[in-house]
């Protein structure tokens, strides 16, 4: 492939401040450069751009979420030029203590070793998916995908992964189980997605009013039950649909430290809890006695699984309803838009997932 000697890239110059912006692609010695096909906006972009993360330096290239063709191969990369390939988020070297214990964050670079978390200073500077090339490191994890699957279809691959790693491998699922989902955010979504796959009896799934068409998708895409909180009571629509109580419960909400005072809550006597949203910082007063009395398993997770993503490219091969979850996509020069609809701030009707496309 021709690589240009330019990449246009959206810099985040200071949180809420996007700048359009040339960054040259060097000559690098080892690793790979990715001509970007597309790339989804996640609320870890959005916390990015708001400035809520501290550890955070910026100006930085957001988007984690990318797909892209392998345009130019060095020593550490071993896809194809030309290959179609999913990138997963976090670069793991393979060799500090987080990555000895198989831990999803790496250590090595700090403060963070992600690509849309990495600032622009670290050369060679393109290490965001809003940018025309992202840097492929050696230590990238790639996985490639089919070209029958469309660019921001298979920026999906993403969420889909996670899903599967948080209802699937962290809890174990059995053929079977009853799994209950708090938030029907893209992740929501890819949780039940996995949970159906993966054999679950029953899976419900709980939002907010204005969570209303992503609840829709819900159901379209095989949910048992949906709930809307803030018109039903979950504890009760659960007993009436149910007659009994979940044996997996998932907190994918977006930063709502009720959730896991109702995961707690709703899961049945030795249940597994599993945790996969922050609370932003805050503390939470409760009883630890029902984790006690009620014998559960809670495992807090981050990020999706090398396993997890084979899983997920392969699935987007042989699901074509998943299409339907990237419901918005812009062009890079909208990136600033992008990151509002992806904040909810140009409304929620119809928004699931939003891709960047190039
Ligand atoms: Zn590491």
């Amino acid at each position: 492939m021709d690589m240009a000697s330019c990449a246009r890239a959206m810099v985040l110059v200071e949180p809420r401040q996007i700048a359009p912006t040339r960054i040259p692609t060097r000559d690098i010695d080892e690793g790979g450069w990715l001509a970007t096909e597309a790339t989804a906006l996640s609320g870890a972009d959005v916390q990015t751009w708001r400035g809520d993360l501290s550890e955070v330096r910026y100006p930085l290239i957001p988007g984690r979420q990318v797909v892209g063709r392998i345009a130019v191969t060095h020593p550490g990369i071993d896809v194809e030029v030309g290959s179609r390939v999913v990138v997963e988020p976090a670069i793991r070297c393979q060799n500090c203590p987080g990555c000895n214990l198989g831990l999803a964050t790496c250590s090595r670079r700090q403060p963070m070793n992600s690509y849309g978390l990495i600032s622009s200073v670290v050369p060679p500077g393109l290490w965001g998916g809003l940018a025309e090339y992202l840097y492929l490191d050696p230590a990238a994890n790639l996985h490639e995908i089919s070209d029958d699957v469309s660019a921001e279809m298979a920026t999906f691959a993403h969420p889909l992964a996670a899903g599967y790693t948080w209802a699937v491998e962290i809890p174990r699922l059995m053929a079977g189980d009853r799994v209950l989902i708090l938030g029907p955010g893209p992740r929501g979504l890819a949780c039940l997605l996995a949970a159906k796959a993966g054999g679950a009896s029953w899976v419900g799934i709980t939002g907010l009013s204005h969570d209303e068409d992503r609840l829709q998708m819900a159901q379209a895409l095989g949910a048992d039950l949906t709930v809307d909180i803030e018109v039903d009571d979950p504890a009760q629509a659960i007993a009436d649909d149910l007659g009994s109580r979940p044996d997996v419960v998932i907190d994918v909400t977006s930063h709502d430290p009720e959730a896991v005072f109702t995961a707690l809550d709703l899961v049945r006597s030795g249940g597994r809890v599993v945790l996969a949203s922050t609370k932003g910082n805050r503390a939470l007063h409760f009883f630890t006695d029902v984790i006690v009395t009620k014998q559960l398993s809670i495992n807090g997770a981050v990020g999706a699984s090398n396993s997890a993503y084979k899983w997920a490219c392969r699935q987007l091969e042989e699901d074509p309803r998943i299409d339907k979850l990237v419901s918005h996509q812009f062009p890079l020069s909208e990136a600033q838009r992008a990151m509002h609809a992806t904040a909810g701030l140009l409304g929620h009707d119809e928004l699931i997932s939003v891709a960047v496309t190039f």
